[in-house]
């Protein structure tokens, strides 16, 4: 992954770049997995999780803990990545590989703003991002708490379904994990009626940039939908939908820079262990301990939240973050679970439907040469989705494209139940 879950190519990663396995590497950039073990406070015990020890516990404590061993991938010191090889995505790209790549069934990873859409549309596979607070953060290391969102990647809807109903419970581990009756489950009478399933159109997706090819695949899916008769389509609007982007790398940086506090290196996490007269010893750790792209974003968040910034910049994403989610209310006919005073119109879409993303994925020689603000266009479509909370699942439409099906906060079963729907016909 991204280091930290920051980017969306899974080059910023700290054991090297994954690539995408939908096209062609000759050569394994790899030259050996190295076997590393770490000891785990077991559920059980009177331990907490910041008893992990890298060594062998003493032999009194030995039974409170589970040895996990890895592997760790030592990249060639030359390696030569073909030119034709195209992005994976991220920053869950490892997640998405591994499932392309048919290593495994389902791998589950974060999306904050499109961590798991992304590298799923790019490598062709289903990628499930539930409503906000519907599977426990217990355990994730957060990067901007009021969007991280656990999501599931696979290639069978099944699967994700089955892995989510497990997931899907209240913890009490997790001060945001949803509460029980807040977690809607009737599956079963939202298409029986026969009623016409309405989908909406955001009209502000109608992005001048998108590559011509998606723009291509694009029709033809409305055209396929048109020609369903059990569905209705209509434009709807969303005008916030346009401050998405800088909405939300205000709103990121800002939490990421708080919550990356915590890595002094003194109470917590990675330390240098270097003294210096001039220096405090935490700023030798974070400097050495942090990758470029997370030193980017702590410094802009920093500013944010400083009393230079505050109001103009954190402040102000803050309230437009409200109002896109209340235009996102505005268009759906269900009720949102946590707001339902304010939302539910009869007149209403029961889902949105929009491309993941804008282009193909780009090929990685490129992509290392684009600067960090061109490289978070590439979240231009995730990002709305995730600032208002809402259950989104990328449905594969050709090689590297996807579509991402939208429904309103609490309906992720109907989300995942019209999915299968759409996939099949
Ligand atoms: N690419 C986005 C970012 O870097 C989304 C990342 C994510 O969802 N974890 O913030």
């Amino acid at each position: 992954m991204d280091e930290f879950g920051m980017g969306n190519s899974t080059l910023n990663s700290h054991f090297g770049p994954t690539l995408n396995p939908l096209y062609q590497q000759n050569e394994d950039i790899v030259s050996e997995y190295k076997q590393e073990t770490f000891w785990a406070p077991k559920a059980d015990s009177d331990l907490i999780n910041r008893d992990i020890l890298h060594s062998i516990p003493n032999a009194k404590e030995i039974d409170k803990y589970d040895e996990i061993r890895y592997l760790k991938p030592i990249l060639k010191s030359d390696y030569t990545i073909d030119s034709q090889m195209r992005i994976v995505g991220g920053s869950s790209g490892g997640a998405a590989a591994s499932v392309a790549a048919d290593l495994v069934d389902f791998a589950i990873g974060t999306d904050t703003g499109g961590s798991i859409r992304l590298p799923a549309c790019y490598t062709s596979t289903l990628g499930f991002k539930p409503s906000y607070g519907r599977i426990s953060r217990w355990g994730l290391i957060s990067y901007a708490q009021s969007l991280d969102t656990v999501g599931i990647i696979s290639k069978k809807l099944d699967i994700i379904e089955k892995v989510f109903k497990m997931l899907d419970v209240y913890d009490y581990g997790d001060p945001t994990s949803l509460a029980e009756n807040k977690r809607v489950r009737d599956e079963d009478n939202w298409f029986a009626d026969g009623r016409k399933v309405r989908i909406g159109l955001p009209i502000e997706f109608q992005l001048e940039n998108m590559g011509s090819g998606i723009k291509q695949r694009w029709m033809q899916l409305l055209e396929k939908l048109r020609q369903n008769k059990l569905i209705e389509l209509y434009p709807v609007s969303i005008p916030s939908i346009k401050y998405s982007l800088p909405v939300y790398y205000t709103l990121v940086t800002s939490e990421a820079s708080s919550n990356l506090s915590r890595f002094d290196g003194i109470r917590y996490g990675f330390r240098a262990d270097k003294y210096t007269d001039t220096e405090p010893e935490y700023t030798v750790t974070r400097s050495e301990g942090f990758g470029e792209e997370v030193k980017r974003r702590i410094t802009l968040g920093t500013f944010s939240l400083s009393s230079y910034g505050f109001d103009s910049h954190f402040m102000k994403a803050t309230k437009l973050r409200s109002r896109l989610i209340n235009e996102f209310n505005s268009v759906f006919r269900d009720r949102h679970e946590l707001i339902p005073e304010e939302s539910g119109n009869d007149k209403g879409v029961d889902f949105i439907v929009c491309p993941t993303s804008v282009d193909k994925p780009s090929i990685v020689s490129e992509y290392y040469n684009t600067s960090p603000v061109q490289s978070y266009l590439n979240d231009v479509m995730t990002t709305p989705i995730s600032l208002a909370g809402l259950p989104t699942i990328n449905i594969p439409y050709g090689k590297s494209e996807g579509f991402q099906l939208v429904g309103q906060f609490g309906y992720d079963y109907k989300v995942l139940k019209f999915a299968a729907m759409v996939s099949e016909s």
